[in-house]
């Protein structure tokens, strides 16, 4: 049995609090590892290396902290076909999937590339008599990261690049669910020439991520995972006086019009609603389409492509989606299934029973599709995170909009349509934080940041792009003047520009 520890200072540390948790291989839904759960003492002695690390870093010139990052694009994309086979072992998706999630992560870190340019401050020369203003940025010190199972690689990488480029020592508390590619993450960066303290990745549960949230030591926390949570410690972190950025949960709508192109479309929310067994926080879960015209069309087409879904092992290059995380993850997303049938949704594809030969005790299910549902049920209401896509009929474009501007979570939207018109419309008047016009899951690409509204995201800078710059540095504004230009005698009046 594989032993995962902590990756404290350079090195791996075996957990010393007696608690740990299995790991399981969803696709065969055997126990492959144990992680270490840390106790508090445990996550302190991260926050005390990395506290000793930190400085000489963060005083490193920023060029080469962006060599160190450079190296270790170059030891990932080496090594990325291993990397992907080890998530999708452990998490459950595919292996083209898997390699997709090493991807969008590795993309953050080039970006990240760009720090000595990124972090540059501005200057104006004479903003008074004889005085020069400028503003720098500087790190915040140790700073923290809590990730979700669902993106053991991309997720990590989009909190970790930025803040040890900016020059921060970062502590990593990946989901207990996955942890192996986290903790190969840091090996890669310590060989890549990282030093020793400046990325830590503590596993553990609620008390490391209680022990986070009151260590006085980490001046930020970017958190993300279900709404409830991404609440708790978006408040906790804040008591504490911290900076916080927490990113939720989702339920993602796809408007489809009534001039779409129709197999587009299918295309679309059969790859959006069930890629990575809708495990994703911009998987498409609800279809919205645009009068019965319009849904009998799409369900005409859709229910076969749902109906001849390939669920297979993550090792499996044919598969269309793996299984899901854990066992109790599979009970879940079945009972809302259940949950959907009494109250009162046509159930018009039930892939709850689906049985993957020779993986019997693997976490399958098959796609499920849902047609008529309706805005009051718990269905619609709640995050499933699972292969279950929900039908809900609009009467015309208005009731369509008011949807997703009305869901409690505000992730991600897309509408399908040939007016551009009506598309436009759409972007502007639509209370979701991000919007894709004929593209089903509009991820932004590293250099614009990501994050949704409403429950969907707590705080107020996004993740990546020059968000996460800010959200890792603290700005501090220089105002200057040598003799030459001071007057004479005290001045009693706030001093203008007048
Ligand atoms: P989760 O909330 O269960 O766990 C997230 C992290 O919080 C993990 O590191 C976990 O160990 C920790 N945690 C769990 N329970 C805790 C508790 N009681 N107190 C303190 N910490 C706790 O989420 P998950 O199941 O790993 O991930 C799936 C969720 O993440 C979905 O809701 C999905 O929509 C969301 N997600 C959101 C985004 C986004 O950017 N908005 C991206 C990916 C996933």
């Amino acid at each position: 049995m594989r032993e995962i520890g902590h990756f404290i200072g350079g090195k791996h540390v075996p957990g010393k609090s007696g608690r740990t948790a299995e790991v399981f291989q969803p696709m065969t839904g055997e126990v492959i590892a144990r992680v270490a759960l840390a106790s508090k003492d445990e996550l302190r002695q991260a926050v005390e290396n990395a506290k000793a690390a930190q400085p000489a870093w963060g005083a490193t010139n920023p060029q080469r902290r962006a060599r160190v990052l450079m190296k270790f694009l170059e030891l990932i994309a080496k090594e990325t076909d291993s990397l992907a086979e080890l998530l999708a072992r452990e998490h459950g998706k595919t292996i083209s999937d898997a390699k997709g999630d090493i991807q969008r992560g590795v993309e953050v870190a080039e970006f990240c590339v760009g720090i000595p340019h990124q972090m540059k401050g501005e200057y104006t020369e004479g903003a008074g008599p004889g005085i020069d203003m400028y503003s720098i940025r500087q790190p915040l010190g140790v700073v923290a990261g809590i990730t979700p199972f669902n993106f053991p690689a991309m997720i990590p990488l989009w909190k970790l690049a930025p803040a040890i480029a900016c020059g921060n020592a970062f502590i990593l508390k990946p989901s207990e669910r996955d942890p192996g590619v986290p903790m190969r993450l840091a090996e890669l960066m310590i060989e890549a020439g990282l030093p020793a303290g400046i990325l830590n990745v503590v596993n553990g549960d609620k008390e490391s991520v209680d022990g986070i949230l009151d260590d006085p030591d980490i001046k930020a926390v970017g958190f993300v995972g279900s709404s409830a949570i991404a609440e708790y410690v978006y408040a906790r972190a804040a008591a504490n006086g911290k900076r916080a950025q927490c990113f939720g949960g989702a339920k993602n709508h796809m408007i489809i019009m009534p001039d779409a192109n129709m197999d587009q479309a299918v295309d679309a929310l059969i790859g959006a609603g069930y890629g990575s067994a809708g495990e994703r926080c911009m998987a498409v879960s609800v279809a919205v389409p645009v009068g019965k015209a319009t849904a009998d069309a799409l369900m005409d087409k859709l229910i076969p492509r749902v109906e001849s879904l390939r669920v297979g092992p993550s090792t499996d290059p044919s598969a269309d989606f793996g299984p899901l995380v854990t066992k109790a993850h599979l009970d879940k997303v079945r009972s809302y299934v259940d949950l959907g049938i009494k109250e009162g949704a046509k159930l018009v594809v039930d892939g709850r029973n689906f049985k993957m030969q020779g993986y019997e005790n693997g976490f399958y299910m098959g796609g499920c599709l849902f047609d008529d549902v309706k805005p009051e049920m718990r269905i619609y209401k709640e995050e499933i995170f699972g292969p279950v896509l929900s039908v809900v009929r609009a009467k015309n474009y208005d009731e369509a909009l008011r949807l997703p501007t009305e869901h409690e979570y505000g992730n991600g939207v897309a509408i399908y349509t040939r007016d551009g018109d009506a598309a436009r419309d759409f972007a502007a008047r639509v209370n979701v934080g991000m919007v894709g016009i004929n593209v089903p899951i509009p991820v932004p690409l590293a250099y614009y940041t990501f994050g949704g509204w409403k429950r969907s995201g707590f705080g107020d800078l996004n993740q990546h792009g020059p968000d996460a710059i800010r959200f890792y540095t603290k700005t501090k504004t220089v105002t200057s003047r040598w003799p030459s230009g001071t007057k004479e005698g005290a001045e009693f009046a706030i001093p203008t520009m007048q």
